[in-house]
């Protein structure tokens, strides 16, 4: 009897003993011995491609927050209404292991933040003071979305604001940085930017990225490619693409050519780049 109750005891001790979060994204925060990450998105659903990596570091103990940038969704089409989108961003931020009180809605207009960008900025900027990370992982700088980009430049005036250090990492969503024949990425990071990591997940990782990606199914459109690419590469024993930032120029684009959100559908379709870098200028840091 006991040692059948010893053996329960192992099979669900194994059971739940996560793999170790990476040393590439741990060592500044152990360093510090602060263990808080932010995850910080353009749209509900842009997290879905790192849900299996927040959800490792929620099991590895971490105290792990979640932020959006916009209230995504009221923009026709296909891309539903704030509503349902906020009701699956919070049955998918429970998915990932992240409680209510941790997640974070800052509520600007999709497709809208680049219009009111310094605002935008500052609250990122006083969400992450009041969170005080040590890892922040946001969108790529990457020209597929307005929304998107903010997300790191956000990151980045914060580490000029602020007067605590954090790691800032990037995840990619979809850009036009391949070539002439077929430009699009999805889910691919700009290679010119340099080498990144895939963080291999674990059984139970993959299922919560899998669940997450089901439980927006608004945006079933998006998740079906993401989800095809997921799989191939957890097939392949690669997993999520992760990167430390890099040394972006914001009021330069992050990729020669057209970028996504200039080519349309939706966004700001056509306009010139000096839409976004206009907008980035209005922010003191960037100021002569
Ligand atoms: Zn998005």
């Amino acid at each position: 009897m006991v040692s059948l109750l010893i053996l329960g005891a192992l099979c669900l001790n194994a059971k739940k003993a996560p793999p170790p979060v990476p040393d590439y994204l741990a060592a500044p925060a152990e360093a510090q011995g602060h263990k808080v990450a932010l995850g910080f998105f353009g749209h509900f659903d842009d997290d879905s491609t790192i849900s299996g990596t927040m959800n490792l570091l929620v099991r590895n103990g971490w105290e792990v927050h979640i932020a959006w940038i916009t209230t995504a969704g009221g923009v026709g089409g296909i891309y539903g209404e704030p509503e349902e989108r906020i009701a699956e961003a919070r049955l998918a931020a429970g998915v990932m292991g992240i409680p209510p009180e941790r997640q974070h809605y800052l509520g600007f207009p999709d497709r809208g933040v680049v219009d009111q960008l310094p605002e935008a900025i500052d609250q990122a900027v006083a969400l992450i003071a009041e969170v005080r990370p040590s890892l922040v992982i946001t969108c790529a700088y990457e020209g597929g979305h307005t929304d998107h980009d903010a997300t790191p430049l956000a990151a980045y005036v914060a580490g000029r604001r602020l007067d605590f250090p954090f790691a800032r990492f990037e995840v990619p969503t979809y850009n036009t940085s391949g070539p002439w024949i077929m430009p699009y990425r999805v889910n691919g990071f700009i290679k010119a930017w340099g080498p990144w990591e895939y963080l291999k997940l674990d059984r139970e990782g993959y299922h919560v990225r899998k669940k997450v990606r089901r439980t927006y199914q608004s945006q079933w459109f998006f998740m079906v490619p993401e989800g095809s690419i997921g799989l191939w590469r957890h097939l392949r024993g690669q997993g999520e693409p992760i990167r430390k930032t890099p040394d972006y120029d914001f009021t330069q684009p992050p990729h020669p050519g057209k970028l996504l959100w200039q080519r349309g559908p939706g966004v700001k379709t056509g306009a010139p780049f000096d839409y976004w870098r206009n907008a980035v200028l209005s922010i003191p840091e960037f100021q002569p």
